[in-house]
């Protein structure tokens, strides 16, 4: 495996390392998530200039050497996100999708779905900040859980294949539930459910709103299937 790799990849989480170098944790479509070192980066004469920052999607060459952590010789932008930057709110969604996606997967699990859904996120909130908003953040993980394989069922009931009276959610079950089978179920209302399937029917770009209080149910549902299937806590967004 010895030589230079050229991939293209998204910055998720950019670390001081040492004097003048940065740890950059990655994800690519080829190989998932990955680690890189950037030497010298932290030096105001770098070659990478602020290219290997968080959000930045890039053409990396690297250099795969013996050890497990390959290192950054040349890196150009195909898209740094300034936009978002400026924008509290999609920063910070943007920060979580990033985040999620770094905690969901481990090193060399790749997802193409996943690439594309995260650069998708990091695309729209650049080019429409002001569709930061919950539901943009819920659609995003949604979305992740379906690209991982971890896709709530949302069409019948998860315990008994019921298609009426579908009244709860149950992470243990892997979705929704009908009133006979709620019995470690919390209550999903008809507009929490209506959201996640249209959340997921739809491109991140034309996600539902909902009112809060369906917002926050279809929160629970996405933190219950992501615990159940990934054993992963991930903080509420609002
Ligand atoms: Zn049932």
């Amino acid at each position: 495996m010895r030589g230079s790799l050229k991939i293209e990849a998204i910055v998720l989480r950019s670390l001081r390392y040492g004097e003048a170098d940065r740890i950059l944790h990655l994800y690519t479509p080829q190989r998932g998530r990955m680690s890189a070192i950037a030497k010298g980066v932290r030096r105001a004469k770098s070659r990478f200039g602020g290219r290997l920052e968080p959000f930045f999607r890039l053409d990396l060459v690297l250099y795969e050497g013996r050890s497990d952590l390959l290192t950054v010789t040349a890196a150009a932008t195909l898209d740094g996100h300034p936009r978002l930057r400026e924008h509290a709110g999609a920063l910070d969604i943007a920060s979580r999708a990033c985040d999620a996606v770094g905690r969901v997967f481990a090193d060399g699990e790749p997802h193409q779905g996943v690439y594309h859904l995260l650069a998708n996120q990091l695309a729209l909130l650049d080019r429409r900040p002001e569709r930061a908003t919950h539901a943009t953040a819920l659609a995003f993980r949604l979305k992740l859980l379906l690209a991982a394989g971890f896709a709530p069922q949302l069409s019948a009931c998860a315990g008994c294949g019921a298609t009426e009276h579908l009244a709860g959610f149950s992470g243990a079950a892997g979705g929704v539930v009908c009133t006979a089978c709620e019995a470690s179920a919390f209550p999903l209302g008809q507009d929490a459910h209506d959201f996640l399937v249209a959340a997921l029917g739809r491109p991140l770009a034309e996600a539902p709103d909902a009112p809060p209080r369906a917002l926050a149910q279809a929160e629970r549902a996405i933190l219950a299937t992501l615990e159940h299937h990934a054993h992963l806590r991930l903080a509420p967004v609002a």
